[in-house]
């Protein structure tokens, strides 16, 4: 049996982490299976879901590489939902109820009160022909699945055995009032018809699985592998929730962030093994396996992405960094003296600018005015650019023998007075780049 998975995000909002890591494992089980990835758009929910959304999601996987191999929306599939409803009904698996919200909520308070759980007593699978058809006039009916109240247990291949009572649960709604399928069995009808093998999901889905379990098997269908990847908490086990629209994929990437960081911390954070800059793809599927992830919550630290793109970044070759090299404005012939000058200088791409300003434009000198009388006198002895290979040895040279100084005494405030800065670039070889020393005014 050929490996199907889905990663099935609702175009109602941005990626983020949380999302990353849902989308890279059943990537990552679909590529390391050689099997298939579908990237499925929950879509049902007409009044939340946007285009605008949809073309952002896959805008968000083909910048991470996370390519896939057929494309569904369950917004097309409307037919095929409505048939499984049919079946369910015929199966005597689905009832109609009319409870409004406040009413409902007054039942769970009233169960809760009596120390029961809140569980959808059915009230409404006792109502007469006659009530149903009167209650249908005055307010339209939506429809429940109908739990077979027994333990509902599966292998889950990260939370290991779990078994749920299905007493413990209501009977989930399917269909709302106002026709619209919801998720639990749009999911169902397309994991069965689409021959998904595995799904993997967030943990705050583990009661969705057992219902879904068991409409599975009303409808005739075998239930897929289910694992359920521990939540992302923030650095200090904070909930994640509310920053996570701070941490969307997109704003990762305007940050400067490096795909393969994101992707090489996300595929192993949470797991027994170490967080370390892979490559490609291929080299993270390698050691990847759901079953070294652990139930505990995961804390996910953005600040962790910093290191593992400077070390993508800083060994890029040339030729992968030109294009962002010369759109800042070097000239090609001076693309690599620049790459070589700035690339230990840098956390991200994003932070070439600023050094190729520094070249183009000068820096704001500092000088300690204990330096000043010294810097004064070096500033005189150092010619306009541009300049040379030799200038900086040339330049400290000349100092030297004017001033006497030597060592840190003597570099470090000529540093300050051309960078701005304590410490960067190799100063020889940053100074043929300087186009304009402000401190010769
Ligand atoms: N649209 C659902 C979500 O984003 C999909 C859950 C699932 O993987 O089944 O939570």
């Amino acid at each position: 049996m050929s490996v199907v998975t889905r990663f099935a995000p609702s175009p109602t909002g941005y990626l983020h982490v949380g999302n990353l890591r849902t989308a890279l494992f059943n990537h990552l089980i679909a590529r390391k299976a050689g099997g298939s990835f579908i990237l499925r758009l929950d879509d049902t929910d007409p009044e939340r879901s946007r285009e605008s959304y949809a073309d952002a999601i896959r805008e968000d996987l083909e910048w991470l590489g996370l390519t896939w191999d057929r494309e569904e929306r369950q917004s097309a599939r409307l037919d095929r939902y409505a048939e499984a409803a049919d079946r369910l009904r015929a199966a005597g698996r689905f009832y109609e109820c009319f409870e409004s919200p406040t009413e409902l909520d007054l039942k769970r308070k009233k169960q809760l009160n009596m120390g029961r759980p809140p569980v959808y007593d059915r009230a409404a699978l006792e109502l007469s022909d006659a009530e149903r058809e009167r209650l249908r006039g005055e307010r339209g009916g939506y429809w429940r699945f109908l739990l077979d109240r027994e333990r509902i247990e599966w292998q889950d291949g990260i939370l290991g055995a779990l078994s749920i009572d299905a007493a413990s649960l209501s009977d989930p709604v399917l269909i709302r009032a106002d026709g619209q399928v919801l998720y639990t069995l749009a999911s169902v009808v397309d994991d069965i018809e689409m021959g998904v093998t595995h799904v993997v999901r967030g943990s705050d889905h583990v009661t969705n699985t057992a219902t879904q379990v068991q409409i599975m098997q009303a409808l005739g269908a075998t239930a897929p592998e289910f694992a359920h990847h521990s939540l992302l908490t923030g650095a200090l086990g904070e909930g994640l929730s509310k920053r996570l629209g701070t941490l969307s994929l997109r704003d990762l990437r305007a940050q400067g962030i490096a795909p393969e960081a994101l992707l090489s911390l996300m595929a192993r954070l949470g797991s027994n093994q170490p967080v370390a800059l892979r490559a490609s793809l291929d080299e993270i599927a390698e050691g990847f396996d759901l079953a070294q992830f652990g139930a505990a919550p995961t804390r996910f630290d953005a600040a962790d992405l910093i290191p593992l793109t400077r070390a993508h970044v800083q060994g890029l070759p040339v030729a992968a960094v030109r294009p962002a090299i010369e759109a800042l404005g070097v000239p090609p012939e001076d693309a690599e003296a620049f790459w070589t000058v700035a690339r230990e200088n840098i956390d991200t791409l994003g932070d070439l600018g600023g050094w190729w300003a520094l070249c183009r434009d000068g820096a704001e000198p500092e000088i300690a005015p204990e330096d000043a009388e010294f810097v004064a006198e070096a500033l005189r002895l150092l010619p306009p650019p541009p300049y040379g290979p030799t200038a900086w040895a040339d330049w400290t040279g000349a100092v030297r023998a004017a001033t006497g100084r030597k060592g840190k005494a003597l570099f470090m405030p000529l540093r300050k007075a051309l960078t701005g800065q304590g410490h960067g670039p190799d100063m020889a070889a940053l100074m043929p780049l300087l186009r304009r020393v402000r401190a010769l005014g």
